[in-house]
């Protein structure tokens, strides 16, 4: 049997493999671009492409194909082939240089939210040096950004790789006002947890519902769901336990660590959590995990769900996005330190993500909006739709006793001086398993769980390195022209936490009462909906603090609230005309057949014994054809709300009447048909229910 370290990235142009394969010259400025950003000249990238074409002929692929991630959120690639003609009539495998730095798919069919109409038609791919090419199937994977030729981003790395940069900057002077002068550059890191549904693929394909949106739009409740609390950590069977080796398998081929596994809360639902790695990585990474996952359940005769809520009434799958900052020397710069020097770096970098969160809670929220994930926010699941941060009650008390200048009794009972240098000294707080905080700090990184399962961790990654970039911007400005630094600093530490101790909230997020207290004594947002956040990310603050930190043109920013909003229409709009079909192609026609036998069974028995009552089936008859005919009228109220929406006139308003129309009609025409089905027989029900769909993998 092969070990894992015999296969792990095997598939992967990793270092192992350009070391081996490049001579010294091309490695060294190969690696000179990964790790520093320097210019690749065309010699360089000739030798480099034909290294990686020899490996990948070597590995069975015959394709190239520039792998970006365009603004629908998922990935995209074209194939083309090594194949070159060679005089002799035969052909030979070639791929240049040129053809690896820059490719040039058709833009027209991508979103591009209005930049096409502004700009040019024409889009490019450009190759991302700093993530390793692997190879998927027969084809060379080069993971590439995606611009228009006017250099708008049109893709969700572009955007990333822009605010690891705004970041990075910021924090490096940061880090050269603490005298340190070593560190060339800081990243942030991310380590995504994914959740999932795993369901049987016979079930699957007879559900419309499930191949058309991803999620059930009709079905009562299962007798049993998650009430038990026996699926969380719970044996994984048989059947589950092969997928995710088999998963794990070909996710370690692709060097993604794949790490830890297990149940989830929902029956039929699972966690699969990588080792992190630096956000551009993780971000690919999570990308290919979640075709992977899709991929490989096919092979199981499964169907693996990434929706954010596949079924009503048990838990919906979400996202943790596990973010911290770390320096190429190897410190991760949101770890409490061994000394107050270092302590108070800890504490300046902490409180530039409260202040991030806090000043940016909009676009935060706004970075996981989806039609999907508006089902979980707030559903007493997921975090509430309230963004605010949970610290501790250690860490908390030091920032309290900072603000307040009183001593700081926490675990070490130290006296708490002032000045930098006797800034208190904490432990690592390891009490926190708080689970309902939308943004917690967990010892060493923050966690943000409002990701839904199927987002890409872009969004959320490239508005919080931008926002903390902003945070590190301003008190850079401010510490370098300080005349006392420390005190400047101990200052700056005390009105941040001042000033932003609102978004601190170590309680019980899932209580109303805290909706209650963060929106009215606090001013905290809450934007519950996409169409209710998406707007904000015009908002001039916003479009300020993107623009100055480079990581968005203002036409940019205009296309993704377009491009969202868009999406949100269409999700939903797809929903409602899958739902107006199955009411009245299968689930009226069965009840109706139902309700017709049980009408025939009567005749028929009353025939025989004209004395019987057969009050079962006219009570049946009645309460199934009433209910038949409330389904025809809620398709019909439904029908109307979809042609509504498309008489509004730009997206903001159809997203809007979706949101307060056609969504609240999609549950009305959901109740009449979730009641039929408890009292039709199930011979006559013509898809599997929840109860088979939840509890049918064995
Ligand atoms: P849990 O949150 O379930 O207790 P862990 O805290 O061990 O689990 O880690 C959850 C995820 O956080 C993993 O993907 C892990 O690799 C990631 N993680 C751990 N440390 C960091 C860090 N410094 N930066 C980013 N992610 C991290
Ligand atoms: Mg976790």
């Amino acid at each position: 049997m092969e070990t894992v370290s015999a296969y792990f990235g095997s598939l992967v142009f990793d270092d192992r493999v350009m070391k081996a394969s490049l001579s010294a010259d091309v490695y060294r400025s190969l690696k000179k671009t990964i790790d520093e950003g320097a210019k690749l000249d065309i010699g360089v990238a000739n030798a480099v492409a034909d290294a990686m074409k020899d490996w990948a002929v070597e590995h069975g692929a015959t394709h190239y194909t520039h792998w970006f991630q365009p603004l629908t959120g998922i990935t995209a690639e074209k194939h083309d082939s090594f194949i070159s003609p060679s005089p002799d009539g035969g052909v030979i495998m070639e791929f240049s240089g040129k053809e690896l730095i820059k490719g040039e798919p058709d833009a027209s069919s991508f979103p591009s939210g209005g930049l096409r109409a502004t700009f040019e038609a024409r889009g490019y791919t450009a190759w991302d040096p700093t993530s390793y090419a692997f190879i998927k199937g027969k084809t060379l994977c080069i993971p590439t950004a995606f611009c228009s030729y006017g250099g708008e981003a049109l893709d969700k790395k572009t955007p990333l790789l822009r605010s690891m940069e705004a970041l990075n900057k910021q924090a490096l002077r940061i880090l050269r006002l603490f005298g340190n002068e070593d560190v060339k550059c800081v990243r942030t890191s991310v380590g995504p947890e994914q959740e999932y549904f795993l369901i049987p693929k016979e079930m699957y394909d007879q559900r419309p519902d499930l191949r058309f949106t991803g999620r059930t739009l009709f079905g009562a409740k299962s007798p049993k769901g998650q009430e038990m609390d026996d699926h969380y950590f719970g044996v994984i069977k048989p059947r589950v336990a092969a997928y995710m080796e088999d998963l794990n398998r070909e996710l370690w081929k692709l060097g993604i660590l794949a790490k830890t596994e297990h149940n989830e809360v929902a029956p039929a639902q699972h966690e699969l959590a990588p080792i992190y790695s630096t956000t551009n990585i993780a971000t690919d990474h999570n990308q290919l995990t979640m075709e992977m996952m899709q991929k490989i359940a096919s092979r199981h005769d499964l169907v693996c769900l990434l929706h954010e809520k596949p079924f009503a009434g048990v838990n919906g799958s979400g996202k943790h996005n596990n973010w911290s900052m770390a320096t190429d020397t190897g410190v991760n710069l949101l770890s409490p330190g061994e000394t107050p020097y270092e302590n108070a770096q800890f504490l300046l970098f902490l409180c530039a993500v409260i202040k991030a969160v806090d000043d940016y809670q909009d676009l935060l929220r706004l970075s996981v909006a989806t039609a999907g994930n508006d089902h979980r926010l707030g559903a007493n699941e997921a975090p509430p739709a309230v963004v605010s941060i949970f610290l501790g009650d250690e860490l908390n008390a030091v920032l309290e006793a900072i603000e307040n200048n009183t001593p700081y009794n926490g675990t070490q009972k130290t006296q708490m001086k002032l000045g930098v240098d006797v800034l208190p000294k904490f432990n690592r707080d390891t009490t926190d398993r708080n689970r309902t905080s939308p943004f917690a700090f967990t010892g060493n990184k923050f966690e943000f769980r409002m990701l839904g399962s199927s987002n890409s961790i872009a969004c959320a990654n490239i508005m919080l390195n931008s926002a903390v970039a902003e945070s590190l911007k301003i008190y850079a400005d401010r510490l370098e022209g300080a005349e006392d630094f420390e005190t400047a600093l101990h200052e700056m530490i005390r009105k941040t936490i001042h000033d932003h101790k609102r978004i601190i909230f170590n309680g019980n997020g899932y209580n109303d009462s805290w909706i209650e207290e963060a929106t009215q004594k606090r001013g905290l947002l809450n934007y519950r909906t996409t169409p209710d956040c998406m707007p904000h990310l015009l908002d001039e603050k916003n479009v300020k603090m993107l623009t100055a930190q480079g990581v968005y043109s203002k036409a940019e920013l205009e296309s993704r609230c377009e491009i969202m909003l868009e999406n949100y229409c269409k999700t939903v709009l797809i929903e409602a005309n899958t739902m107006i079909d199955m009411a009245q192609t299968q689930i009226a026609p069965a009840v109706e057949a139902y309700t017709a036998e049980l009408a025939r069974s009567a005749a028929s028995k009353k025939a025989l014994v004209p004395s019987l009552a057969c009050a079962f089936e006219s009570e049946r008859v009645e309460k199934l054809s009433s209910l038949v005919d409330a389904i025809a009228e809620q398709t019909q109220k439904l029908t109307d709300a979809v042609s509504d929406v498309y008489q509004a006139e730009n997206t903001l308003a159809q997203a809007e009447l979706i949101r307060d129309c056609v969504l609240p009609q999609m549950d009305a025409l959901r109740a009449p048909c979730d009641e039929a089905e408890t009292l039709t027989a199930k011979k006559y029900w013509p898809f599997p229910t929840y109860g088979d769909l939840l509890f049918g993998v064995r």
